[in-house]
């Protein structure tokens, strides 16, 4: 059978988790649910061939008739679909004996879904990631906590949460900490190499928007393309007001109530996997489905391909790890065989650049041949994600520099590289 385009995915989750809506009560429905319009959602689930078979590529038409059966009455078929599919985006999991770990369904960007955890243990309750500060974000947490109480019947509240613990600092996980700041109690936790992007986030925005000018000059890139893609770059990030982080966060601390701090730096130099007893919160370290988004160190420190594999090793030897969850898609049961599977997968596309770079090739040259033609966001992180591969090569000097006496001499060197045969 076909793969469902990740487009249609998105679609049919989305619609799912607005018929769920149907599990809550008018008082949740008028205020924090006001959008999901259950009963119409509902009929659009079942409309349609194209959902019909996408819904079985899914394996999900047996969650649509679980699902029109426990919503048609029966509280014990109510209470299984809850416990396996969760509702209206917020699924409960189980860690050690007696702590609860929600995940929260939260669009950060127009159709980029985060998941935000919500643990929850006797005395405890820690947030991961607070999502962004778009309304769509606030309004899916606001519906996440009010899912949380209303059909997980746990006391809890967004205001009075103890910890809200950033997992790192790109927007789609910290820029709600805003509104953590100003609407809740929670102290702000980030790891210290992420904290001056949250505490100095004015300075962050200008100086790393020089970087990635300079590097995408020398990646190849004209005057009119590189001011569209700072452009871009800046876009929604201007809102946000430094705040104040009221704990830096090491390699193998512990918060809350011993959650352990493993940094994983590479996706981001501040990136942290939390470990909650037998379950490993992996944040954008390890995700289910696509591979973590890389870049050069040029542009960050603590970034890159080589931080990346070691970080990679590191949580692969983690012990008593049951599974895990990452900061977007579904859980990971077997979190070594994804690790491993993640590794090859660049090892697999280090060697393709290496073949693509048997003639001198500038990193935007190096995108074009791995990608093709990409537009807008799509093309910058095209641009890091092989920048992130060119520069790793070339610290091993498995590439070299083609065009040396050009950079020697010029200001505004572009630079290829080639193989080093
Ligand atoms: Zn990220
Ligand atoms: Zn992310």
């Amino acid at each position: 059978m076909a793969p469902v385009p990740s487009k249609v995915r998105r679609k049919l989750e989305w619609l799912f988790l607005r018929a769920e809506g149907a599990f809550l009560d008018d008082a949740v429905l008028t205020a924090e649910g006001a959008h999901l319009e259950p009963l119409e959602a509902r009929a659009r689930l079942r409309e349609g061939k194209e959902n019909e078979e996408a819904l079985r590529a899914l394996e999900w038409l047996g969650r649509l008739e679980h699902l029109e059966r426990a919503l048609d009455g029966d509280a014990e078929r109510r209470r299984t679909y809850l416990e396996q599919y969760g509702a209206v985006g917020v699924q409960r999991f189980r860690a050690g004996t007696e702590t609860r770990i929600y995940c929260l369904s939260v669009e950060t960007f127009p159709r980029h879904i985060n998941n935000v955890y919500v643990v929850l243990e006797p005395g405890s309750a820690l947030m991961l990631d607070c999502g962004s500060d778009l309304p769509t974000s606030r309004r899916d947490l606001a519906l996440g906590f009010a899912v949380v109480r209303a059909l997980f019947h746990e006391d809890v509240r967004y205001e009075a949460l103890d910890w809200c613990v950033i997992s790192h600092a790109h927007y789609d996980h910290f820029g709600g900490a805003n509104a953590i700041k100003r609407e809740t109690r929670a102290h702000l936790a980030v790891h210290e190499l992420d904290a001056r992007v949250l505490s100095g986030f004015d300075e962050r925005l200008v100086v790393v928007s020089k970087d990635i000018d300079v590097y995408l000059r020398r990646a190849g890139i004209d005057d009119e393309k590189r001011a569209e893609l700072l452009a871009l770059y800046t876009a929604h990030k201007t809102m946000f007001a430094a705040v104040k982080v009221d704990r830096v966060l090491r390699d193998g601390d512990q918060i809350g109530p011993g959650y352990r701090v493993h940094h994983v730096p590479g996706h981001c130099p501040g990136l942290i996997c939390l470990q909650v007893h037998d379950v490993l919160l992996t944040s954008d370290h390890v995700l289910a489905r696509i591979t973590p988004h890389q870049f050069p160190q040029a542009i960050t420190p603590f970034a890159g391909l080589e931080h990346f594999f070691h970080s990679l090793a590191k949580i692969r030897k983690v012990e008593g790890i049951n599974y895990a969850l990452g900061g977007h898609e579904e859980p990971i049961w077997d979190l070594r065989a994804r690790i491993d599977g993640i590794a090859n997968f660049h090892r697999q596309r280090l060697g393709r650049v290496l073949e693509v770079c048997d003639v001198p090739r500038t990193v935007l040259g190096v995108a074009d041949a791995l990608f093709g033609p990409q537009e807008g966001y799509g093309f910058l992180l095209a641009i890091e994600e092989a920048g992130a591969h060119v520069e790793y090569l070339h610290n091993l000097g498995k590439l070299r520099i083609a065009n040396l006496d050009e950079v020697a001499t010029s200001r505004d060197p572009v630079i290829e590289y080639v193989v080093r045969k």
